[in-house]
């Protein structure tokens, strides 16, 4: 592992970055330009954009990225499951995908296309149920509040812009949500598929946000056996979910597991003004730029 700096007036020196971050190519509030404003102002040197499902996101901030000098890596979010018997199985397993060496292959994004499309039948089919239960609402207004493919939290906002809800919350709770009442699952991606794919395209596949796979206890270690197989490269130590200990522990744990270490506040602008660019922990934990100098060495190597 390479080495991390933990002394915390060192840390104050050392660069700080950003590798999950969410635009309005997705549910972020900031468009792909004013994110590398926002990452600049909070003095970062490095960023990578992992949008749900798409790559406009970073296509649009690299060049805007570089031109500002900021190292940027090219990034993506993917919801997966494991499977049994073809049968989704387990929690959403969130994966980011890393490509250091420039633009992910063709083929992987003609996957990620099919993914979209499947977004977007799940879209038609829940816009469908809210109107069964009276609700006014279009895929139009939908649209009109994403630039890109819009998701859950778009309907949330939808939701609430048209006072059928209080609140963010409130929407998932009674409509959006597992338990809601229109709520219809994604065909999400196999897990081993997915990391699979993130390799063959030159990607380093990271586990996102482990603390929420961690809540499943003793499965947790045979979550992350099975992906180590498949060919998982990193797991994300720091997130702004993450307490200090969680970093502490998913660091043992990357190490452990011969796999590197990513971080990311899982930035998504005003839309979850809470979480700050560059902060690796709830209650702490600036994240280090030697993670990307890691990162992209491992493919180059
Ligand atoms: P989607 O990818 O369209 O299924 O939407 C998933 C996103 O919805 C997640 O990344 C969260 O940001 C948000 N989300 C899911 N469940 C909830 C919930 N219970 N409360 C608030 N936000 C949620
Ligand atoms: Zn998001
Ligand atoms: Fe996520
Ligand atoms: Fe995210």
């Amino acid at each position: 592992m390479p080495f991390e700096v933990n002394c915390p007036f060192l840390r104050q020196l050392s660069p700080v970055i950003d590798l999950h971050t969410h635009t309005t190519a997705s549910d972020g509030a900031s468009t792909p330009s004013l994110l590398v404003q926002e990452a600049l102002s909070a003095g970062l040197s490095a960023l990578a954009v992992t949008d749900h499902d798409t790559f406009d996101g970073s296509a649009a901030a690299a060049p805007v990225a570089r031109q500002a000098g900021l190292d940027f890596l090219g990034g993506i979010e993917l919801s997966t499951r494991f499977r049994n018997n073809g049968q989704p199985q387990g929690p959403s397993i969130h994966l980011l995908g890393y490509f250091p060496q420039g633009e992910p292959t063709a083929e992987f994004r003609t996957w990620v296309r099919e993914l979209q499309a499947s977004r977007q039948d799940r879209n038609a089919r829940m816009m469908e149920r809210l109107r069964a239960l009276g609700l006014d609402v279009t895929l139009e207004e939908l649209g009109a509040l994403s630039s890109g493919i819009p998701g859950r939290p778009h309907f949330a906002r939808l939701l609430r812009a048209k006072g059928y809800v209080p609140d963010y919350e409130s929407a998932f709770r009674e409509y959006l949500g597992e338990s809601g009442r229109a709520y219809v699952p994604r065909k999400s991606a196999e897990v081993g598929e997915a990391i699979r794919r993130i390799r063959a395209a030159g990607g380093v596949p990271s586990l996102a946000h482990p603390v929420r796979l961690a809540r499943f206890g003793a499965r947790f270690g045979e979550f992350i056996d099975r992906m180590k197989e498949a060919g998982l490269g990193a797991i994300e130590v720091y997130h702004s979910e993450h307490s200090e200990q969680d970093v502490e522990r998913f660091r043992s744990l990357a190490r452990d597991h011969g796999l590197l270490a990513t971080g990311g506040s899982d930035y998504h602008g005003d839309a979850k003004p809470e979480v700050r660019l560059g902060m690796g922990s709830r209650a702490c934990c600036p994240i280090p730029g030697v993670i990307f100098d890691a990162l992209r060495d491992s493919v180059r190597a």
